[in-house]
């Protein structure tokens, strides 16, 4: 893309032109967003709620089926484990419908709350599996406790994460709006 004012090439994403100062009119020019747009207006709130389901079911200990109640008995400190961890899994459900705001409004903060979801998310669970050997003295490990899905979830996260990270870093221009 060129200036409007003095024909200077520009880079991708330049507000103002470096050679005369003139406004590029629209710094969105040369930028694919259909991956941003899918993000808050799809994406992010799909997640949400899945984190809320998710959050009510590790706190219901959902995962030990119909004999949660006697297992929660048997390990008092596993339901403390399973309660925590479901109201971090709803704290991180809330952050990405929050983080989708904040990316709606190009706040400079959208970007970063969206990696903070990102982050969160590969690291809730991590935390909750290494937490279920200590709350069950042993008798369940780390890899006992993590199936197949929530093997494929982690990878899913991480990689979330770096797409993420890569494309907003692209991007950082058109999030410049400060405040909160
Ligand atoms: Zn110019």
């Amino acid at each position: 893309m060129h200036c409007a004012n003095c024909n200077a090439a520009l880079t991708e994403g330049t507000a103002v032109c470096p050679r005369c100062g003139q406004r590029v009119e629209d710094p969105f020019l040369g930028f694919s967003m259909a991956w941003y747009k899918f993000l808050i207006n799809f994406a992010l709130w799909a997640s949400a709620a899945v984190g809320l389901i998710r959050g009510i079911r590790v706190m219901r200990g959902a995962a030990y089926g119909a004999y949660r109640e006697d297992i929660f008995l048997l390990f008092p400190k596993l339901k403390v484990v399973s309660i925590g961890a479901g109201c971090v899994v709803m704290a991180v459900a809330f952050l990405a419908v929050v983080a989708a705001q904040k990316l709606r409004a190009m706040k400079k903060s959208g970007p970063m709350l969206l990696l903070l979801f990102c982050g969160l998310n590969f690291l809730a669970p991590v935390a909750l599996l290494l937490l279920v050997p200590w709350a069950t003295g042993g008798t369940v490990g780390p890899l006992d406790a993590m199936n197949g899905l929530t093997a494929v979830s982690l990878l899913e996260s991480l990689l979330l994460f770096v797409i993420n990270l890569i494309y907003f870093k692209k991007r950082a221009v058109l999030f410049r709006q400060g405040g909160h």
